[in-house]
């Protein structure tokens, strides 16, 4: 039997497993960072495997030990752990049984993919190549990766491999991209101090509502007329907050906001130009502005020797039509990208719509998937582990 074969078996031996690690972590979802209960339920069952892990010191998050040839860099599998603050409005019998947390962006679908295939490929015993699998933490909230990078997860690793669901491609299909996948991704806070008073009499205010709505229509206005219509950026404000009485100006109104670029320099010639508006907008109306820029998150790259052993083993296992291998990048951020930073990395786009049914998106209170996608999920990367060692190998 060859390798693939030995690994589907065991796969199949798993059964219906997949589905239920699944629909639990599903049931019982958890917040970036308070991932205590999922982190215990993992570490249960790679104990009940004898798989060695270790748990991060923070208790969220789980690093295997690195098995097989350990003489040689090891592939990891990275799933994410952590949930998302929205109220889940499926009807499906796993449906989250915590108001307002829910699985909405298959964070349980990943989880569930690797923790299959970790128990697959160690019983599979001694491979010639060496692999290990971790649990991230908090990627919605964009800093769980460092935390396991600073807690080891890449040491002894030559390159890294996960599966993100997609609700918008059928299931049974995967893209699989070379290049560019995601956008740098930099948050943002602006604080506008100004003076309150009453509604009626704004002249003996500084009003820092008025200013703010300058400001956001100035931003937009300006950042695309600034920068390269050729080069993609995005700046949006998701939060607004100030005030609480229709007679009343505030003192203060704090915005907060995310810039999004397909290039590192086009983000920071963003985040400058901001910085000039606020300036410009606080003079103009009298107030302070403050801006406050969270850490540049990096862009998704996909390594073009890992990419290529992808797409070759999702062609075989799944036929030629099945992969789509030249997509435009998302403006969505996706912390993985901290892994391509250091190590050759490949982020595979697991189609999880079930094709009878309406699309429901990531990070939606409808949001559901075709459960299909776990055992292709399962099959795929317990096949690339090997191929991409090898592949590694012959580079380095
Ligand atoms: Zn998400
Ligand atoms: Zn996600």
């Amino acid at each position: 039997m060859t390798f693939t074969e030995k690994m589907q078996s065991e796969l199949a031996n798993l059964g219906s497993k997949i589905f239920e690690f699944r629909q639990h972590l599903h049931r019982y979802p958890e917040l970036s960072g308070q991932e205590y209960a999922t982190t215990e339920y993992l570490s249960d069952q790679l104990s009940a495997e004898k798989i060695e892990h270790q748990t991060l010191s923070g208790g969220c998050g789980i690093i295997t030990k690195i098995f097989g040839n350990t003489h040689k860099p090891a592939i990891a599998l990275r799933a994410e752990i952590d949930a998302l603050p929205i109220d889940e409005a499926t009807q499906v019998a796993y449906r989250s049984q915590k108001p307002g947390v829910m699985h909405a962006c298959g964070h349980d679908a990943h989880t569930a993919i690797v923790l299959a295939t970790t128990i697959a490929l160690h019983r599979l015993g001694s491979p010639p190549f060496a692999w290990r699998s971790f649990f991230q933490t908090s990627e919605e909230i964009g800093n769980g990766a460092l935390e396991m990078i600073n807690n080891g997860a890449l040491d002894g690793v030559g390159g890294v491999i996960a599966v993100h669901v997609d609700p918008n491609r059928d299931v049974g299909k995967v893209g699989i991209t070379p290049g560019p996948r995601t956008s740098f991704c930099q948050d943002l806070t602006i604080e506008i101090i100004g003076r309150g008073g009453h509604a009626a009499r704004p002249h003996t205010t500084v009003d820092p509502i008025a200013t703010a709505a300058h400001l956001i229509t100035l931003i937009y206005a300006s950042a695309p007329r600034r920068t390269d219509s050729r080069d993609p950026l995005v700046v949006s404000f998701g939060a607004i907050q100030g005030g609480h009485a229709s007679n009343v100006i505030p003192g203060e109104v704090k915005l907060e906001g995310t810039i999004r670029s397909a290039q590192l320099a086009v983000g920071e010639q963003a985040r400058e130009l901001i910085q000039q508006l606020c300036a410009a907008t606080a003079q103009s109306f009298g107030a302070a502005i403050r801006t406050s820029f969270r850490p540049m998150l990096p862009g998704v790259i996909n390594d073009p020797i890992l990419t290529a052993v992808c797409t070759e083993t999702a062609r075989a296992l799944l036929g030629r039509d099945a992969v789509e291998t030249n997509e435009r990048p998302s403006m969505g951020a996706e912390d993985f990208a901290e892994y391509t930073q250091r190590v050759p990395g490949c982020m595979i786009a697991l189609g999880s719509k079930n094709p009878g049914r309406e699309i429901t998106p990531l990070h939606t209170p409808q949001f559901d998937i075709d459960e299909g996608a776990l055992t292709i999920g399962a099959r795929l990367l317990g096949t690339v582990v090997s191929g991409s060692a090898e592949a590694l190998q012959q580079k380095g």
